[in-house]
C-alpha cells in the first residue's frame, strides 16, 4: 500500500484509503505513487483527497472505493473540535440503487434513537439578531441513516403543562448523508431559538424544543426519530440545475445539497450543473454559513451562484426593504429560462409565506411569455421539479 502527502494530516487522524484500478503506467507525475497498473490501495490524507482524485482521473484510473482508515474514524468522531467539512473530502460511494431508496421512520416516537450532542455552535455573527445553532449529533450504535433534504424529529426532554412527555418537532437535516465528519455516523441541524412576546401578557416566551436544542451541552443525549420527508430530495443527476430559495434556517437542506455538490467530491456525484442559492435574512450577521458559502462560490463560480436579500441593509428597486421575492423579481427572466429546462429543480424552504412573493415574481416573468404561472407551477410540482417546505 502506498501513502502520499505529508505526515501532518496523520496527526489530525484524517486518512482515507482509495482502492483504485486501471491506472495507466505512463500517466501522471514522475514521482507519483500511482504509477502502476492493477488494483491498488493508496493511503491519502484528508487534505490531499481532491488532488489525488484528479491525478487518478488524469491517469485513466477508476476509484473502486474510498474508506476512512479505522484509526482515523475513531479520531474523527472523538475530535469534535475539528473543522467540520471545511476542506474538500470524499466519502465512500454508494450504488445508484441504494441512493434511490429513501429511508423513512427508522426510529419512531415510541422508541426513539438516543443520539449524543457532539457540538453546538452559534451561527449568528456580530450585528445579527437572535440565536441560531449548528448542532451535530453522534449516531453511533444505531441504524439512523438519511438522505439530503430529509428531516428528523426531536423529542425534547421534560413534560408539557399536562405532565405528558413533549411531542416531537421536525428539523431539516443540515448535513449530507455522510455527516459533517464524513463517517456516516453523525447528523447535523440548524436551529433557530424561538422567542416571542406573548400577544396578551407581553411576557417573553421561549419555544420548547428549539430552546432545548439551542441550550444543549456537548455530551447530552437527545431523542431522535425519523428520518422523514421525500419532498426535498436532491435528484441523482449531477448535471441538474438546482435553484434554492431560503430564508433563515430554511438554508438547512441546502447546506446539505451544497456540501454534497462542492465539498465532498463524491466519486458517484460529481456535480456539473448550476446551483443557485437565494438566501434572505435581516442583517449580514444573520447570513448562515456565510464563509463556507462564499468560499464555494469563489471556488466554483461557473457552477454556484449566490444571491443574498438582506432586508434591513439592502434596498429593492422601489427603495423598500430587500426581501427574497425582490431578488426573484430582479432575476425572474433568467429564472424563467432556467425553470423551463427539464433538468431544473427548484426548492423553497424557510418561513411560511415566502412562497407568495416568489410566485408573484415568477408570474410576471411567465406572463411576459404568455404563460399562466399558476398552472405552470402546478405542472412543475406534478413533475417533482418544484419543491416546497415551509414552516
Ligand atoms: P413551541 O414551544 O412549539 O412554540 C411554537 C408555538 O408558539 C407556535 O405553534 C405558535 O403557537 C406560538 N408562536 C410562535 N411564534 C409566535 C408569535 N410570534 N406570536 C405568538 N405565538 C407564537 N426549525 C428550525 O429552527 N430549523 C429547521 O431546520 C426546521 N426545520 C423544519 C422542518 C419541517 C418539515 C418543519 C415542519 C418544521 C421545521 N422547523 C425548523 C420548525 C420546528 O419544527 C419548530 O416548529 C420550531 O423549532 C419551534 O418549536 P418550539 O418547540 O421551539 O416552539
Amino acid at each position: 500500500m502506498f501513502s502520499t502527502g505529508s505526515g501532518s494530516s496523520t496527526s489530525l487522524g484524517r486518512l482515507f484509503i482509495f482502492e483504485v484500478t486501471g491506472l495507466r503506467r505512463n500517466g501522471g507525475e514522475v514521482s507519483s505513487p500511482l504509477r502502476q497498473s492493477g488494483p491498488s490501495s493508496i493511503k491519502v490524507p484528508y487534505d490531499r483527497m481532491s488532488q489525488m482524485m484528479r491525478q487518478i482521473q488524469q491517469m485513466g484510473g477508476k476509484i473502486l472505493s474510498i474508506k476512512p482508515v479505522g484509526d482515523a474514524v475513531a479520531a474523527m468522531s472523538a475530535d469534535s473540535s475539528a473543522p467540520q467539512a471545511t476542506a474538500q473530502a470524499a466519502a465512500a460511494p454508494k450504488s445508484k440503487k441504494a441512493e434511490s431508496k429513501v429511508p423513512v421512520n427508522i426510529y419512531r416516537p415510541k422508541d426513539p434513537f438516543v443520539g449524543k450532542c457532539l457540538s453546538n455552535e452559534e451561527l449568528v455573527r456580530e450585528g445579527g439578531t437572535g440565536t441560531v445553532k449548528h448542532l451535530k449529533f453522534d449516531l453511533s450504535g444505531g441504524d439512523l441513516h438519511y438522505l439530503e433534504g430529509q428531516s428528523i424529529g426531536i423529542i425534547p426532554d421534560g413534560t408539557d403543562k399536562d405532565g405528558k412527555p413533549h411531542k416531537l418537532r421536525l428539523y431539516s437535516i443540515a448535513s449530507t448523508r455522510h455527516g459533517d465528519d464524513l463517517n456516516d455516523k453523525t447528523v447535523s441541524l440548524c436551529v433557530r431559538k424561538l422567542e416571542y412576546n406573548h400577544p396578551e401578557t407581553g411576557e417573553l416566551v421561549e419555544g420548547v424544543c428549539s430552546t432545548f436544542l439551542c441550550n444543549l451541552e456537548p455530551g447530552a443525549g437527545v431523542k431522535i426519530t425519523g428520518p422523514v420527508g421525500k419532498e426535498m430530495l436532491l435528484p441523482d443527476d449531477p448535471e441538474a440545475n438546482i435553484v434554492m430559495m431560503a430564508t433563515g434556517t430554511g438554508i438547512a437542506p441546502f447546506r446539505a445539497f451544497l456540501w454534497r455538490m462542492f465539498k465532498e467530491n463524491n466519486p458517484d456525484y460529481q456535480f456539473k450543473g448550476l446551483a443557485w442559492l437565494f438566501f434572505g435574512c435581516a442583517y449580514t450577521g444573520n447570513i448562515l454559513y456565510k464563509e463556507d458559502l462564499e468560499a464555494m462560490q469563489s471556488q466554483y463560480p461557473e457552477n454556484f451562484k449566490l444571491t443574498y436579500a438582506i432586508s434591513r441593509e439592502q434596498q429593492n428597486a422601489a427603495g423598500g426593504k430587500m426581501y427574497i421575492q425582490d431578488r426573484i423579481a430582479e432575476n425572474a427572466d433568467e429564472l424563467w429560462k432556467l425553470v423551463q429546462q427539464e433538468n431544473t429543480h427548484t426548492y423553497i424552504c424557510g418561513l411560511k409565506g415566502m412562497e407568495g412573493g416568489i410566485d408573484e415574481g415568477m408570474s410576471k416573468a411567465a406572463a411576459k411569455n404568455g404563460v399562466d404561472w399558476s398552472s405552470y407551477v402546478r405542472d412543475l410540482k406534478k413533475a417533482h421539479r418544484w419543491h416546497v417546505e415551509t414552516y
